[in-house]
């Protein structure tokens, strides 16, 4: 299909709202002409990955390529929990992705993110501990069927975790920064991540200017996302980046920051282990899945 067959939509007339703006991309809500089915669509800028390419950036063209080969070429075959990407497409100024779209400004982060009426501050708060078992039981099934195909997504985290239109189940999105390691000749950049979520391995790479991390690094970041769903907070948060990087490297973090659950703080642990080889796979679903309601399915009807 070409992009001509597509329309921006959105709910205020005057302006086109965007689901989301990233480093150099944006997504908006899209419909088809004539069939009236809507989508988000990634809007890349050639002209800003140029830019960036000359600045600090100079991979971003891999990751801009690896995205699409990852989500639209059958390279991972299709989990209910990831996001569904259907074409990449081009004009003279961009790049886009048509994907599946899901609940507007309904990724993890926001759930346990909330506004004060008092003071209109954002304070983070845990979840509802039913709800985390959900999430977490089916974030492992999409990690698990990534590593199990040698994809490796690289930056895990409660803003990359989308809850679905119907169902409210969970899915995992951006594959930018993903790493192959079946066809390696292809890569997203060298050096990738978000401090908070970065594993000590990650920590290390990055002073010394140095080259990305396997699979481990999600298994590290599976611990991130749990904690931070129980407290509010991530594990290492600091006053300064170099305290966030001395935590993660000693692998300090403490239990008082939130409420947990026995067999949750288990698996942090697990997942929080300083050495990479010593971290539980994400295919060792030690924890229990959630019951399954009456009228409601599990994963399937996304
Ligand atoms: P970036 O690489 O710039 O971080 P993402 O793929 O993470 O790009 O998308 C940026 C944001 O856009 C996400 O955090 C999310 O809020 C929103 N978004 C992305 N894909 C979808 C989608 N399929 N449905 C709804 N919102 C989306
Ligand atoms: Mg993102």
């Amino acid at each position: 299909p070409s992009i001509k067959e597509f329309v921006r939509t959105t709910k205020t007339s005057e302006s086109y709202n965007p689901l989301g703006v990233g480093n150099f991309s944006s997504v908006v809500v899209c419909q088809h002409k004539i069939t009236g089915e809507t989508f988000a669509l990634k809007i890349i800028e050639k002209e800003e990955c140029r830019k960036l390419a000359k600045r600090q950036h100079p991979n971003v063209y891999n990751e801009v390529a690896m995205e699409r080969r990852i989500l639209t070429q059958d390279r991972l075959p299709h989990h209910v929990n990831i996001v569904r990407a259907y074409h990449a497409m081009q004009d003279y100024g961009n790049l886009y992705f048509l994907m599946d779209l899901h609940r507007e400004h309904q990724d993890l982060w926001s759930q346990i993110r909330y506004k004060s009426f008092s003071d209109g501050q954002y304070y983070m708060v845990g979840c509802h501990a039913s709800l985390i078992r959900t999430y977490m039981y089916e974030l492992l099934s999409a990690v698990e069927h990534c590593h199990k195909h040698g994809v490796v997504h690289r930056d895990l985290k409660t803003e990359n975790i989308l809850l679905s239109e119907r169902g409210g189940h969970v899915v995992l999105i951006d594959f930018g920064t993903a790493r192959d390691l079946i066809q390696t000749n292809l890569n997203g950049p060298e050096f990738v991540g978000t401090p908070e979520f970065m594993s000590p391995e990650a920590v290390k790479e990055f002073k010394k200017g140095g080259h990305g991390c396997d699979f481990t690094a999600d298994l590290w970041a599976l611990g991130v996302i749990l904690y931070q769903l129980y407290a509010g907070s991530t594990p290492f948060e600091s006053q300064s980046p170099y305290l966030g990087f001395l935590k993660i490297q000693r692998g300090i973090f403490s239990r008082s920051m939130g409420v947990f659950d026995d067999d949750a703080w288990d698996l942090i642990q697990k997942w929080l282990k300083v050495i990479p080889q010593d971290r539980l796979g994400a295919g060792c679903f030690e924890w229990i899945p959630p019951a399954v309601t009456a009228g409601e399915t599990n994963g399937e009807e996304i």
